[in-house]
């Protein structure tokens, strides 16, 4: 035998390291479920180096919009503009929230107001998030005089951004709850290509970390970007607003995509067998009731996928199905009973269960 005790000492030392090394450079699997924004955001991201670091960045990221944009938080942005309704001066946001906004507002407008975000006087009047999760345990429905009252305090085009300044007309009120998950969707994305790499960047080198795909989802909203390592598609479960706890079908995705889903199951109260539930038609102020029971859309964009969803709700298939044109989106509506209405591209990727 010719190797000495200290040469079998360094081959022992040096087949682990480098074999360590190769693991480190192939993406490891690593998931995080934790609430934020009112839903369950759930990750799983393939990454080499710390998985863990990744998925605490995105919920911060996730905790820190919410600070900026919730009309619940008193500090937000938000609820700045809101309690600055009716000044003359106006409220400052910054630069990326009055662009984001800019856009909301064009969404609004292209939707004939069915999205419209200066809704929330009625949706508060309605409360259906408090009555669908057992906050508040009234059955009393809001009377029509209430319900036109509060619509005359509603309309984006009442509402003047200049540059970063909001001007909200008096008893006005703004919430982002229909698109904010998307705007954060958006955010995400951003983050993980800009900081923490892409597929073609070669790190990590020391300490960093590179994200080789990622699904990523808040509530209604999902994020795919990316590729699995295996080179496998992403599959996003559509569910089935009759049966909720059960998916329609499945989306086999590559890359990244936004998926957004709005659904009368989502959040609702039922009283004397009728179903009210959270999405509210600005044209008459009572919960839209326009033949639809759920609305997916694919698109590149999470605000718009997010504020769609929710206009194409509101407005029934034949101008949702225009609407998802006019903006280069995929779109999956249910009908009331029970039919599947679905873009070319849509068809091209969903499979029904
Ligand atoms: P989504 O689940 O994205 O469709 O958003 C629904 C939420 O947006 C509701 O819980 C309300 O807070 C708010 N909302 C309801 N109706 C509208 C509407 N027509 N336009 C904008 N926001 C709305
Ligand atoms: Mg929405």
């Amino acid at each position: 035998m010719k190797y000495s005790v200290k040469k079998i000492i360094c081959f022992a030392t040096v087949v682990p390291v480098l074999f360590l090394s190769a693991c480190s450079f192939v993406p490891q699997k690593y998931t995080s479920t934790d609430v934020g924004m009112g839903t369950i955001v759930s990750q799983t991201v393939y990454v080499k180096g710390d998985g863990k670091e990744v998925t605490r960045k995105v919920q911060d990221l996730v905790n820190r919009f919410e600070e900026e944009i919730s009309w619940r938080i008193e500090t937000s942005d938000v609820s700045g503009i809101n309690h600055f309704a009716g000044k003359e001066a106006g409220y400052a946001i910054s630069k990326e929230l009055s662009d984001d906004l800019r856009k909301v507002w064009q969404i609004s407008a292209d939707s004939d107001g069915a999205f419209d975000v200066t809704i929330a006087p009625v949706v508060r009047l309605w409360n259906i998030d408090a009555k669908a999760t057992g906050n508040e345990q009234s059955d009393l429905l809001p009377s029509d005089a209430e319900i036109k009252d509060k619509l005359s305090l509603t309309g984006y085009e009442d509402v003047r951004i200049e540059d970063n300044i909001v001007y909200l007309p008096a008893g006005y009120l703004i919430d982002l709850g229909a698109v904010g998950k998307g705007m954060a969707c958006d955010r995400i994305l951003s983050l993980l290509k800009d900081e923490m790499g892409s597929l073609s960047a070669t790190r990590p080198i020391s300490g960093q970390v590179s994200v080789h795909g990622a699904v990523i989802s808040l509530g209604g909203n999902i994020l795919t970007y990316g590729e699995k390592p295996d080179g496998s598609a992403w599959k996003v479960g559509v569910v089935d607003p009759m049966n909720p706890d059960a998916y329609l079908g499945m989306l086999t995705l590559t890359g990244t995509n936004f998926v957004t889903t709005s659904g009368d199951y989502e959040r609702y109260v039922e009283i004397d067998g009728e179903r009210y539930h959270h999405i509210i038609d600005p044209g008459t102020g009572y919960p839209a009731d326009s033949g639809i029971r759920s609305v997916t859309i694919l698109s590149d964009s999470g605000l718009v996928g997010d504020a769609l969803s929710t206009a194409c709700f509101v407005l029934g298939r034949d101008k949702a199905l225009e609407l998802a044109q006019e903006y280069g989106v995929e779109i999956l509506l249910v009908t009331d009973t029970g039919e599947l209405v679905m873009s070319d591209g849509m068809q091209s990727v969903f499979v029904e269960k």
